[in-house]
């Protein structure tokens, strides 16, 4: 197994929200992490049908580049009663006609689906956020690890934190939306408190007790 030792990390990835949980959940670990967007690096195009897939594309482009281990994180939201979309399409869902991001339209493009088959009970509004997090070397050596958080879609979106789709997402077993959490609340993991609660911290939990140390960090 290639060891993280003594070794710089890339963070494959350009999404602002993406980059500061990454930077959230890497504080105490004291990793050195830059993101992609620091090396300059391109977006490589996500041709993946899953996340799997595209989460290498992006952890690859980035370690064959830098010369480093890269970690990515390829994620969305998938909702039952759309067959699972938008899924792999989650951030398509948003893509404006100037090329732009707005993920009020894709918030609402998901609710205009789901309107347009009659799902208005909570029951019929499930669905799960899903996180693949894919450690790659320059060599080709790839690992992943996958998170998931269960949850109900609301309408209307509610609250101003986070990104992309937290203000329509209510995790199972909370009343507030993603958007309406502190950092600290939709991560769910800090020392002391085993269980990570988002999809990202969820995935980056198990590369974390895989890859990094633990006793140093003091998180569980
Ligand atoms: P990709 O991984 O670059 O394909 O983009 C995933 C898309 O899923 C993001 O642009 C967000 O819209 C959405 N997404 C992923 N994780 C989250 C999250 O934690 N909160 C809200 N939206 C998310």
């Amino acid at each position: 197994m290639h060891s993280l030792d003594g070794h710089k990390i890339v963070v494959a990835s350009h999404n602002a929200g993406k980059l500061r949980e990454f930077a959230d959940l890497m504080a105490p670990f004291g990793i050195e992490a830059k993101s992609a967007k620091e090396y300059g690096l391109p977006e490589p195009d996500e041709t993946g049908i899953t996340f799997e897939e595209n989460a290498l594309i992006k952890a690859l482009a980035a370690a064959k580049a830098t010369g480093l281990p890269a970690l990515s994180d390829d994620s969305g939201l998938c909702v039952d009663a759309l067959g699972g979309a938008p899924g792999v399409y989650t951030a398509n869902w948003a893509e404006a006609p100037d090329g732009s991001r707005d993920f009020g339209m894709a918030m609402q493009r998901a609710e205009v689906a789901l309107q347009e088959i009659g799902a208005v009970a909570p029951a019929q509004r499930k669905g799960r956020f899903v996180a693949v997090i894919c450690l790659a070397f320059p060599d080709g050596a790839a690992e992943y690890f996958r998170g998931e958080v269960d949850g109900t879609l609301v309408w209307p979106p509610r609250g101003e934190l986070g990104f992309g789709y937290d203000p329509v997402f209510v995790p199972d077993g909370f009343e507030k939306t993603f958007g309406e959490m502190t950092a600290e609340e939709k991560h769910g993991w800090k020392p002391g408190q085993p269980t990570a609660l988002s999809h990202r911290a969820r995935a980056f939990q198990k590369f974390a007790q895989a890859r990094l140390d633990l006793a140093r960090s003091g998180v569980k």
